[in-house]
């Protein structure tokens, strides 16, 4: 199975992609962790590109394209290989942020996003997709205090409200693969939640 991780900025992927990752193990499943974008070293190098700050402001069709460069290595290089070996994949964020982040924050064009889409994944989606939503004050609150608001720092506040708008749209346009964690309820709640989803999975 194909599972990703979605959500903003300080929604507790990291610790949450930790909880999975533990009844993964627990239950025996084979499975690998990867994220985007990254996962392959010519991936990571991508991410390094996108993230670091520099005198140069990315101009954001090469952001789009770069995204979706990383995601053909990824997927062709360690998903897809990953999949046919019969191990889970458990990823940290995939084409939904996409939708969200170039789609909904930087108002790039759905159509063009669902075109390449098409053309690198060639119909391949999750089977399932654990969005961890927040309200974005409390989202953006978390990750400041952790001193990781990467290049996004100085944007505003509406950026981080459409990209959560865009998520939320993403999962109402495709409820049979998307479950949306309140992940604004203590980490015991969050994790209960997350858990009952999973472990039906994992009695199959
Ligand atoms: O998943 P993580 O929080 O480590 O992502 C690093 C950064 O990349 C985040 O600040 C996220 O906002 C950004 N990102 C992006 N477009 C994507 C995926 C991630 O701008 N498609
Ligand atoms: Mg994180």
């Amino acid at each position: 199975l194909f599972i990703t991780i979605e959500g903003g900025e300080g929604v507790g992927k990291t610790t949450n992609v930790e909880y999975i990752k533990q009844l993964l193990n627990a239950s025996g499943t084979e499975f690998i962790h990867t994220r985007e974008p990254g996962g392959t070293p010519l991936a990571e190098e991508l991410r390094e590109l996108l993230l670091s700050k520099r005198g140069e402001q990315v101009d954001e069709m090469a952001e789009l394209l770069l995204v979706f460069a990383a995601r053909s290595q990824h997927l062709n290089t360690k998903i897809l290989p990953a999949l046919s070996r019969g191990e889970w994949v458990l990823c940290d964020r995939f084409t939904d942020a996409t939708y969200a982040y170039q789609g909904c924050g930087r108002n790039m064009s759905t159509a063009l996003i669902e075109q390449l889409e098409q053309t690198v994944q060639q119909g391949v989606q999750p089977d399932l997709t654990l969005l961890l939503d927040v309200p974005v004050e409390i989202g953006m609150e978390r990750a400041r205090q952790r001193g990781e608001l990467d290049r996004f720092e100085s944007e505003q506040l509406a950026f981080f409200h459409r990209v959560r708008e865009g998520y939320l749209r993403r999962a109402a346009d495709n409820p049979q693969r998307f479950a949306v964690i309140d992940a604004s309820q203590p980490l015991a709640d969050v994790q209960a939640q997350i858990a009952g989803v999973i472990l039906p999975m994992l009695a199959n």
